[in-house]
């Protein structure tokens, strides 16, 4: 080991920084952060130190560095351009065993500031002992993504319940499987859910009933996997994904996201085809909470959002009459993803200062919906499962007052290497339609804002930029 870890507490502690521009900003940015009493000597000062400066965050002393200054420190590091400099308090600081970093220059450190994650109390810190940086800049983007941002908080609640458990579990194996399933289980979940006082009253629960079990309580995530691209998934949805038992999924959701998925994951399928339902809704409600009454943390992946066009609604109505708990994972919705995968901005000053987003699914053939709300100038009609009824939705608008040369967009597989655009007007696209070969999910978007897809699109499907 070339380096010794430690944490080191500077709270209220004289730190000296040397330079006033921008490298020195930042270290200077860490030190606060961890409550140290920073003085800069330098010169001049950059705009950001000038701005800490005037806040009262820090002391300045406008000149250049002086052998006194490390008088009383408690750590110094050097961040001027002159290596000259660098070196002298280097030298002056190893003599008198003060911890010294000069930036970028690890051969005149006794020690070195690593990245980090800071989620504290919780804090991880990587480091190649200067061999390469970026590595472990790029380690550290990853541990962002499996570290919940309300880690700190459960690392609190956990703190706040230590004595307390410390007297009812007095049994240390015991214990340490109790907080094994605090911290991997529900009340976990429920504190990154933002519900902290769910998450207090459940320890007071399995404390009170010393339900000590090592069986964690059942629960189902409610999951937006997004529009397909794998990369848009959010990192909470990642992170269920890999831990969650048993994934109930439909046709909408991609194998690359379910590949994303724990290994030895059950996976239920309750896709649906548009005339043959697989599995009734009801049904799937109900699976769900007998699921989860099992002790099983089900996670329900659907297309998209949850709460749009995706029935989470009832699915979440059962699971409160079961009364299995749960929570709720925003994705991103088809509308999103189509948009901005084929460069059509849903509203834009000059187009359309409102968008609306409507089902196109036809109940005995035909479409019902408000058409006079929605042939309004200035407009964007974002249209789910509206493929089938292409023609009847075309018609309708003109009917009810758009001009047929109005611009509409077919996108098929948004996001996906297979995303696919047609582009015609509300008169053209039901002969469009005829000769193109476009398949489901596909959305539609009508309203000026698409003839924007000339000049913003950007990605290119399988076979090019896709477009028709
Ligand atoms: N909850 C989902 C929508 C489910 S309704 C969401 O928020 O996106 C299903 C409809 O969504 C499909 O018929 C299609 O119109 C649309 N859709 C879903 N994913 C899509 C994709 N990748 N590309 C185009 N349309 C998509």
């Amino acid at each position: 080991m070339q380096y010794f870890p430690m944490f080191f507490d500077i709270s209220d502690k004289p730190c000296l920084v040397v330079g006033g521009g921008d490298v020195a900003a930042r270290k200077v940015a860490l030190l606060l952060r961890a409550a140290a009493r920073v003085t800069v000597v330098s010169p001049d000062l950059g705009e950001s130190l000038t701005a800490r400066y005037a806040n009262l965050e820090i002391s300045h002393l406008s000149r250049e560095f002086d052998e006194g200054d490390l008088d009383n420190c408690t750590l110094v590091i050097a961040a001027t351009d002159d290596e000259a400099v660098n070196r002298r308090i280097s030298e002056l600081c190893k003599a008198r065993n003060l911890p010294v970093n000069v930036v970028d220059q690890p051969a005149l450190c006794s020690f070195i500031v690593p990245s980090m994650i800071d989620r504290s109390p919780v804090q991880v810190a990587v480091s190649t002992g200067g061999a390469a940086p970026v590595l472990a800049r790029l380690l550290r983007a990853r541990l962002e993504t499996m570290i919940p941002a309300a880690y700190g908080r459960l690392a609190e609640l956990m703190d706040e319940f230590r004595d307390l458990v410390k007297a009812r579990i007095t049994d240390p194996e015991q214990r340490r499987h109790f907080w094994e399933n605090v911290a991997q289980g529900s009340i976990a979940e429920m504190v990154f859910a933002g519900k902290e006082a769910a998450a207090r009253a459940a320890m007071h629960k399995v404390l009170d009933e010393a339900a000590v079990s090592d069986r964690p309580r059942g629960e189902v995530y409610l999951v937006g996997a997004g529009p397909g691209d794998p990369d848009l998934l959010t990192f909470r949805a990642l992170r269920l994904l890999q831990q969650a038992d048993v994934i109930v999924y439909d046709r909408l959701v991609s194998e690359e996201i379910l590949d994303m998925a724990r290994r030895d994951a059950d996976l239920v399928y309750v896709g649906k085809t548009r005339d043959q339902h697989t599995l009734p809704q009801e049904d799937i409600n109900l699976l769900l909470a007998r699921i989860a009454k099992k002790g099983k943390r089900v996670l329900r992946l659907k297309g998209g959002d949850p709460f749009i066009f995706g029935r989470g609604g009832e699915e979440i109505e059962t699971l409160m009459q079961e009364g299995v708990n749960f929570q709720i994972v925003p994705g991103i919705t088809a509308a999103a993803g189509a948009a901005s995968y084929a460069g059509i901005p849903l509203t834009h000053r000059d187009h359309a200062q409102s968008v609306v987003f409507v089902t196109g699914h036809l109940k005995d053939g035909s479409m019902n919906l408000n058409w006079k709300a929605l042939a309004q100038p200035h407009q964007t009609i974002v249209v789910y499962m509206g493929l089938l009824g292409v023609k009847e939705l075309c018609g309708k608008l003109v009917e009810h007052g758009l001009p047929a040369d109005t611009p509409m967009a077919l996108v098929q597989k948004a996001t996906t290497r297979q995303q696919k655009v047609v582009i015609g007007t509300l008169g053209s696209m039901p002969s469009i339609i005829e000769t193109t070969e476009i398949k489901p999910p596909t959305l539609i978007i009508v309203g000026d804002v698409v003839s924007l897809h000339k000049k913003l699109s950007w990605f290119g499907g399988a076979k090019g930029m896709g477009d028709t």
